[in-house]
């Protein structure tokens, strides 16, 4: 049995495509033919693979409008979220066929031998299971890299996102990346983590990497040390948003909002976890909720809507579960924490103050529009707090005084820190988690080199 993958928009609960499930053979085919193409791939010039990207680059902007509509048709976000993502993906191919000949060129070493050099070479075929949550841009972020180190890929991305996946298989193919070089499976739901297994399983497939929640990266990661291969993993966050008692307020209760509730909070690097010092709580909050009040909730496709529908009922339902266990827990509810009527999955963007250890909104992830507001007691307490989670993603700090900004964030343990700016990632730097956040980093050079294999060569 195979089974069908069914798109459905998310603002209106329409089906939008059914596609049909792959076979195990079909499966298996893909990767044969990524297994048989890797080896041309990486051994032609790194000029030409650039020009690949490069062109991918180019046919992600020519394509922007349409492909910023099939994101927000099957996942929901804004359209100017949608457009923005499109152009990003193409600022990150870019910067791979830019960069990535200088970053895996080999490096001499002084030894005795005649020579010796660290060489960065392909691991083969790299299998990636990604989110819906920026469904393009997840795929290129790991994609870029990976293609240029000379891999090839399969992707077996959400099935609510099974468009963009073939959309970007389509961009790839047109840019000239040669057949079955990337792959997008079209994998139906209980047979994933078989499918996945046995992928991970096979000796073609030199690394994997997974974006989502913690529950798949434990399922994946197992599955790749028990094959002893090399795994990335981007799991969750409940990134901490510092606001010391020097904050520009207005500033930073603005800036706080859009963090928030961009892509409906469904991002892992959204602040989700407010700590506030108590002499400027109460100023905070109520500029927060101004704000929040000011927020459009409504169709993705309007120009003007800030905040989309989430992008599934379950997803809705925990989340909804979360806030009700939170103000059950004690918890002041001062905004939203109600499912919108209608059709279409939408939740009211929404404030919770008072929270504390105990609630699902402190100790858990809420992956929906939903702040926490948490008293910290000087800076000392807001470190404390901070770190007062499993999570370890991202982290930002807002005061007048930048040095004390840098000295309270070097106290918080994260993939990364910003200081009186939002978390975000960028190609240039480096992005990962640790502790349950996962491990590896995408982006950047340590990005690119985790689906290598750093060789050490000595001729004599
Ligand atoms: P999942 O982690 O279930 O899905 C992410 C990807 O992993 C999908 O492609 C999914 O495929 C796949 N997957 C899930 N389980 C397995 C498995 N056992 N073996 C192999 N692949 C697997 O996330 P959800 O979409 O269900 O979202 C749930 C929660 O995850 C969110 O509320 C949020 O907390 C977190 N999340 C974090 C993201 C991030 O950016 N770090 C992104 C998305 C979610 P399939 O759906 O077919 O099972």
């Amino acid at each position: 049995m195979t089974g069908v993958v069914t798109t459905v928009d998310p603002a209106t609960g329409e089906t939008l495509a059914e596609h049909p499930a792959w076979s195990d053979a079909q499966v298996d085919a893909a990767l044969d033919r990524a297994a048989a193409v890797q080896p041309a791939w990486a051994a032609r010039a790194s000029a030409d693979r650039s020009a690949v990207l490069h062109r991918a680059a180019a046919l992600l902007r020519a394509g922007a409008e349409e492909l910023a509509l099939l994101v927000t048709r099957e996942m929901g976000k804004p359209l100017a979220e949608a457009r923005a993502e499109v152009d990003k993906c193409a600022t990150g191919c870019d910067w791979y066929a830019a960069h990535a000949p200088a970053l895996l060129a080999d490096e001499p070493v002084d030894t005795p031998a005649d020579r010796s050099w660290v060489g960065y070479e392909p691991v083969g075929v790299v299998l990636a299971v990604m989110p819906w949550n920026f469904p393009l841009w997840q795929v290129f972020r790991f994609a870029a890299p990976a293609l240029m180190a000379g891999n090839a890929a399969l992707l077996k991305h959400a099935p609510n996102t099974t468009g963009c996946a073939l959309a970007v298989a389509r961009v790839l193919a047109e840019a000239g990346a040669p057949e079955g070089l990337f792959t997008a499976l079209v994998v139906a739901e209980p047979q994933v983590p078989t499918v996945t297994a046995r992928l991970v399983a096979d000796p073609r497939v030199g690394a994997v990497t997974l974006t989502g929640s913690e529950r798949a990266g434990r399922a994946v990661g197992a599955a790749a040390g028990g094959a002893i291969k090399k795994s990335v993993l981007e799991l969750g966050g409940s990134d901490p948003f510092v606001v010391l008692a020097d904050a520009d307020l207005p500033r930073v209760a603005a800036l706080a909002t859009r963090a928030r509730y961009l892509n409906a909070g469904q991002s892992c690097i959204s602040p989700k976890r407010f700590v506030v010092d108590t002499s400027v709580v109460e100023e905070f909050t109520g500029l927060l909720l101004a704000e929040v009040a000011a927020l459009v909730v409504g169709d993705p496709t309007a120009p003007g809507t800030d905040v989309g529908p989430m992008a599934r009922p379950d997803l809705r339902a925990a989340v909804h579960r979360q806030v009700e266990a939170s103000v059950a827990a004690g918890a002041r509810l001062l905004a939203g924490g109600r499912v919108l009527p209608g059709p279409g999955w939408f939740y009211a963007p929404t404030v919770l103050a008072g929270v504390r250890p105990g609630m699902p909104a402190y100790d858990e992830e809420t992956f929906g529009p939903v702040a926490a507001v948490i008293e910290a007691d000087g800076d000392d307490d807001a470190v404390r707090i901070a770190n007062d989670t499993r999570f370890g993603l991202g982290a930002s700090v807002w005061t007048a005084d930048a040095a004390r900004g840098v000295a309270v964030a070097r106290r918080i343990r994260s993939g990364a820190v910003f200081v009186n700016a939002v978390v975000a990632s960028d190609v240039r730097m480096p992005f990962g988690g640790t502790g349950a956040s996962g491990y590896g980093r995408e982006l950047a050079a340590a990005g690119i080199r985790e689906f290598v294999n750093v060789r050490s060569w000595w001729v004599q």
